[in-house]
């Protein structure tokens, strides 16, 4: 648990991080500044504040975000976030990265993020669905199925998303309702999602993984890794990297930190959590351990996937690993990127490593557009083939410009878009 995240609110903002990293690509590559003024701005931002009756009988405003980045490469798509600390600042940030990570997977989708500024833990069932309905009506048309789909994220899961699309489906004509249902995606999969969308954060990171060590010829047989956050990402990432034989040290989540050096089952890990008010807290096969020290376990392999901004200026001269295969969005800032780079620690970023959510998530798009229904082993290989080409791409432009990993993956990106700008050409 990282105090950073808050304290950092009062410094460089998550925008700002973005910002710095496009700035380095696009210099890099010379992109066009017509192109680059675009690209540096948000398209939509969209702000509501709206009322929800409580159980108590009582009303409490709250206040959601959409925030639109850009929709050249196809519809607006990005997950909701529901945390205390989402505001317009960090929305903007992650829509952002969503343009970025469509545009390396290669997948007809732009970028968006949304969340409400609340701790829905404080809340009862009933009020959180109320909540997500009422938020959904207020959003109104800006979101759709062919125009901005939303998705899970922080807090929210399943059946957030079917309670999202319902509304939604609720607000149109009743003849249009059944060709719509891929408003959102992250459905449970009664509802029209997709096999293989809960663990396809995770499944891509270990796809992303498994490149790297193939790349870097290091066994992943006997090797060691530690997790922060064992939420959707988290607890997928763990579960799936053991098959290869490497050992989960160290997990840690938002009520403490574990650790165990002969190693955490995941599996087991997860069954404690569901039964635990989804934390790690008090699990008897694991030592607790400080928080502070979390991020100093000796291993081989370090996976954030909780927030942003853990690895810092403070904390990146701890880590003792190879690898940080970034699960969650922006868990590294610019001055935990330096020490990074400068300790010779490689780096999966974000807008590669993370793809595998929105890319399971265009799969459950096409096949909800197509009213199909893929089985596992198919939804898996796409993932496998889309995420790997991204890789490679990654890995090709980082010796082509001899730039670090993010810097390539954001060259990636910012290549492909331009292509379709100059193609497109500026509207009139
Ligand atoms: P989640 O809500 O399922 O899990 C979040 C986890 O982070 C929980 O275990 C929580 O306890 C932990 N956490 C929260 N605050 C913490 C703190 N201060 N210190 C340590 N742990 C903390 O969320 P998720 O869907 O797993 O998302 C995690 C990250 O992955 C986010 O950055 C998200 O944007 C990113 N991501 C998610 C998806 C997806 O498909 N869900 C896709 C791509 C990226």
């Amino acid at each position: 648990m990282n105090d950073d995240f808050i304290n950092k609110k009062k410094e460089t903002t998550v925008y700002d991080t973005v910002i710095h990293q496009f700035n380095k690509a696009a210099d890099m590559i010379n992109l066009e500044p017509n192109i680059r003024k675009i690209l540096a701005r948000t398209t939509n931002e969209i702000v509501v504040h709206f009322p929800v009756k409580m159980d108590d009988g009582e009303v409490e405003m709250f206040t959601g975000y959409r925030v639109q980045h850009n929709n050249a490469l196809g519809p607006y798509k990005g997950g909701l976030r529901f945390h205390p600390l989402v505001e317009i600042d960090e929305v903007r940030a992650l829509a952002t990265w969503m343009t970025w990570k469509s545009a390396i997977s290669s997948i007809p989708l732009g970028g968006a993020k949304g969340g409400i500024q609340f701790d829905p833990h404080k809340y009862s069932m009933d009020e959180l669905e109320r909540i997500t309905r009422r938020f959904t009506y207020a959003l109104g048309n800006n979101i759709g199925p062919e125009y901005d789909i939303p998705a899970p994220d922080v807090n929210t899961n399943s059946q957030i998303m079917a309670w999202m699309m319902d509304t939604y489906l609720s607000t149109i004509q009743p003849h249009e309702r059944n060709r719509c249902i891929h408003v959102v995606t992250g459905k449970p999969i009664e509802s029209g999602g997709s096999i293989g969308r809960d663990k396809a954060t995770g499944q891509g990171i270990v796809y992303t993984i498994k490149q790297w060590a193939a790349l870097k010829k290091f066994n992943l047989k006997n090797a060691t890794y530690f997790v922060q956050g064992f939420g959707n990402v988290g607890s997928w990432a763990s579960i799936l990297l053991k098959p290869s034989g490497a050992k989960l040290l160290g997990v840690q989540d938002v009520s403490g930190s574990i650790y165990n050096e002969k190693g955490i089952d995941a599996n087991d890990l997860l069954e404690y959590v569901k039964n635990n008010k989804g934390m790690i807290k008090g699990y008897s096969k694991a030592a607790p351990m400080n928080n502070q020290e979390f991020l100093s376990i000796k291993a081989d392999i370090f996976i954030p996937s909780a927030l942003e901004n853990q690895i810092t200026k403070k904390t990146a001269p701890n880590l003792k690993v190879k690898l940080v295969a970034e699960g969650a969005n922006g868990p590294t800032d610019i001055e935990g990127d330096h020490i990074l780079q400068e300790k010779n620690i490689d780096l999966i970023p974000d807008i590669l490593c993370n793809a595998g959510g929105v890319i399971v998530s265009y799969f459950e798009w096409l096949q909800n557009k197509r009213s199909e229904f893929w089985d596992l082993k198919e939804v898996d290989s796409k993932l496998q083939h889309i995420i790997t080409n991204g890789f490679t791409r990654v890995a090709t432009a980082a010796k082509k410009h001899k730039t670090d990993w993010r810097t390539a993956a954001y060259i990636v990106a910012l290549d492909h878009l331009k292509t379709v700008y100059k193609e497109r050409g500026i509207f009139p």
